[in-house]
């Protein structure tokens, strides 16, 4: 990988991190109170060694099949590596799953972020039985008000997080959301200011609020208004390989 495609990628991160930081002391928060998901479905495998090596170990993919082979990439890279890692790689499925695609990415993330459904969470659940564990799973959400194909629509979430939450084998530790595609950052603003109300109820339901501490939305480019509204984790691609 050539120097200045590892130096541009170094200078993204302190460019978004420092952001972050802003946006969140602006509003009142620890200045590391988000983490980033870096997406990595538009980089070759290469740049995935660099971002471990700048500390970015929470990893995303948004199709199960490429989560699968860069998983198993992964495995074998680090199983030759000498320099030893800050932490743990975490995989985290961030786009639309399939039932029939459970089974492939279950063993190897560390959460789901696209439940949007009472049938997908339940063939989660029921692979995860299988395997003797518990999944982490985050319900997506449509705050947006424009079309979005995917996510549950905003009046459905309550009463489906109740649901998903007495399922035996998944822990509902999260909410997820992708900004309105416009862009518009007062439209923004107010999808992900409605999540975080969602999440603020949902808290004071008991046999909801048990697991329930991740909000994860922002992208490359409402990354700071995410953070603003209380995002957890934040899930960036081109910014940082731009
Ligand atoms: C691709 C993708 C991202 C990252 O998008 P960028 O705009 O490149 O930062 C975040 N979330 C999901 C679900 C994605 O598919």
């Amino acid at each position: 990988m050539p120097a200045a495609t590892k130096r541009r990628i170094e200078k993204n991160l302190h460019v978004i991190r420092d952001r972050l930081a802003e946006a969140c002391v602006q509003s009142g928060r620890d200045a590391d109170a988000v983490r980033i998901i870096a997406v990595t479905k538009s980089v070759e495998f290469d740049t995935i060694k660099h971002l471990l090596d700048l500390g970015l170990t929470e990893l995303g993919e948004n199709r199960a099949q490429q989560l699968a082979e860069r998983a198993a990439q992964l495995d074998a890279y680090l199983g030759r590596r000498r320099t030893p890692l800050p932490a743990p790689v975490r995989w985290h499925m961030i786009g639309h799953l399939q039932r029939n695609k459970v089974k492939t990415v279950l063993p190897l993330v560390t959460a789901i972020h696209s439940v949007d459904s009472l049938r997908l969470a339940e063939e989660i659940s029921e692979r995860a039985a299988a395997r003797g564990l518990s999944a982490d799973i985050f319900l997506q959400v449509n705050c947006s008000n424009e079309e979005q194909k995917f996510g549950c629509a905003m009046g459905a979430a309550a009463p489906l997080a109740d649901m998903i939450a007495s399922l035996p084998h998944v822990r509902l530790t999260g909410l997820m959301t992708m900004g309105p595609r416009d862009g518009n950052p007062a439209g923004t603003e107010n999808a992900f200011a409605r999540l975080r109300e969602l999440f603020e109820e949902l808290q004071k339901e008991v046999a909801v609020a048990q697991n329930l501490r991740e909000l994860s939305m922002g992208m490359s480019g409402d990354y700071e208004i995410a953070a603003r509204q209380g995002a957890t984790l934040v899930r960036i691609g081109s910014a940082l390989f731009a």
